[in-house]
């Protein structure tokens, strides 16, 4: 079984961490913004469970993609 990456591991400065709602709502952070928000450690997985989209406030119905 896969383990999931750290956002630590996987992103270099220059990768954006994007989030796709299924309302079609999109945002994408830098890795700074990323770490600073999620924390070192945080995994794909944990950002999708956690993210609220702003525009329809779903938590949990997010793409996340770097
Ligand atoms: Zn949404």
């Amino acid at each position: 079984m896969a383990k999931y990456e750290t956002l630590g591991a996987m992103m270099c400065y220059q990768d954006r961490l994007k989030v796709a709602c299924t309302c079609s709502h999109r945002s994408d952070f830098s890795l700074g913004e990323a770490l600073a928000l999620f924390g070192h450690d945080a995994t794909p997985y944990d950002i999708r469970r956690r993210m609220r989209c702003s525009r329809c406030h779903e938590v949990g119905k997010v793409t996340v993609t770097i």
